[in-house]
């Protein structure tokens, strides 16, 4: 029970970190609170970044691929069509995949193992866990991951602060008969939603259909009144199921890591809040801040240093999510219709998670796009704060 390296979290940022640092010849233990791996099915859209990363599980986890996007706000629509499209994957069979990888990678996974605290011990920590009969379990490691997610328990023991987190809620339903299956579509309507709709296809009968909020009250009514809205419940049940949980925002004055005695203690996914917070995807995110926690932990370097990159990236999204709080539906109306042919290039070429080096084209792509920057001042000056998501009553 000594180890070079404990990770808590057997999810897709904890296992893949766990992975890379088996083979890079570290004794390397994950440990998992839940009894065994079954992950709550959730459907994701990623971009093709995750086949950089795992190119050899295309066959294992992909379910469905999109090509076209469109963009729909109160007035008006675009659509881009991606050069390389859009993957749909189920978490689960992501997480089972990387499981198996871990295993073979020499990676020891313990189940029903909840972490409660850690203290410093001798050159590293010493870290308490329990199972579902209370027994306690001590271990001893040079080095922490947290990769607990977005309420990580690692975060409260250390001192570390927890991201700011919004409600997610998406159904599965039947495709609807008249849709195209390569076509995935989101809905901007900032009287209900800071965020956004979407409809996201995940087989050629199938679809999941999902809301951001930012109360958790009422989503799935709020959910209920859309699919009535769109005529997406043609059956007698609104939905086949329900995926929902919150969800971690991307914040910049977060502090990702920290020491306890001499065991570096560094988070990654949801626990260290690397989540794109114009789209909030955080599966690719999260799985780019473990390769950065992997390299500072093999090379001894600062985790602040390996995960500039990404930093970089998530503080554009974070930049652009400010803006887009600030707009009304007239605005979004205008933001969409500035998208022109080039910016639809743009767009086909350069996916979610490799913007930051070339966002700066986009003004000079669409000049149109300035034109948003004096309404979004004028709401910042006049302090309106951003929307916040509409508690409806259920009698709406
Ligand atoms: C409904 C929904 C839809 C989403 N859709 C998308 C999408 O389309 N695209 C996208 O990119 N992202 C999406 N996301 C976000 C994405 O799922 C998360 O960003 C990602 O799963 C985070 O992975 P993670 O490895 O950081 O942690 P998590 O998946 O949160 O896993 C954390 C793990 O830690 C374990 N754990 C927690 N506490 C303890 C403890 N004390 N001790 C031991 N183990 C512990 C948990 O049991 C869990 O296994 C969605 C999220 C939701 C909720």
């Amino acid at each position: 029970m000594d180890w070079d390296l404990v990770v808590v979290g057997a999810s897709s940022a904890g296992l893949y970190a766990a992975t890379e640092l088996a083979r890079a010849g570290k004794r390397v233990a994950v440990w998992e609170q839940a009894r065994t791996l079954n992950p709550a099915r959730r459907t994701l859209i990623v971009t093709p970044h995750l086949w950089k990363i795992f190119p050899h599980l295309k066959t294992p986890i992909l379910l469905h691929t999109i090509r076209d996007l469109v963009l729909a706000s109160s007035c008006t629509q675009t659509r881009v069509t991606l050069k390389d499209p859009d993957l749909i994957i189920e978490r689960g069979a992501l997480i089972h995949a990387l499981a198996a990888e871990a295993q073979a990678a020499g990676v020891s996974i313990f189940f029903d193992r909840r972490f409660c605290a850690i203290e410093s011990w001798a050159n590293g920590a010493k870290i308490e866990f329990q199972n579902a009969a209370r027994e306690k379990i001590f271990v001893t490691t040079r080095d922490v991951i947290g990769a607990d997610g977005v309420f990580s328990d690692v975060a409260r023991a250390v001192g570390l602060q927890h991201p700011p987190t919004v409600p997610i809620l998406q159904a599965e339903i039947e495709l609807p008969h008249n849709w195209n299956p390569a076509v995935t579509q989101v809905w901007f309507d900032t009287a209900e939603t800071r965020f956004f709709y979407w409809l996201i296809p995940e087989s050629t009968t199938r679809a999941v259909v999902g809301l951001v909020g930012d109360a958790s009250a009422q989503m799935r009514h709020i959910l209920r009144r859309f699919l009535e809205r769109e005529g997406f419940m043609h059956s007698r049940h609104a939905a086949l199921a329900y995926q929902g949980a919150r969800i971690a925002l991307y914040e910049p004055r977060l502090k990702p890591a920290t020491k306890i005695g001499n065991a570096r203690v560094l988070l990654v996914g949801d626990a260290a809040g690397h989540v794109k917070v114009t789209t909030v995807g955080g599966t690719v995110s999260g799985i780019l801040g473990a390769a950065a926690a992997v390299r500072a932990l093999t090379h001894n370097t600062a985790y602040d240093k390996e995960l500039r990159a990404l930093t970089l990236e998530l503080a554009l999204h974070w930049g652009m999510r400010a803006a887009l709080d600030r707009l009304d539906n007239r605005a979004y109306d205008q933001l969409v219709t500035s998208v022109n042919p080039r910016v639809q290039e743009f767009l086909s070429e350069h996916n979610r998670d490799e913007m930051a080096g070339v966002a700066w084209q986009l003004p000079f792509l669409q000049p149109g796009l300035l034109a948003l920057v004096p309404r979004m001042l004028w709401q910042t000056l006049c302090g309106r704060p951003p929307k916040p998501t509409v508690a409806m009553q259920p009698q709406d």
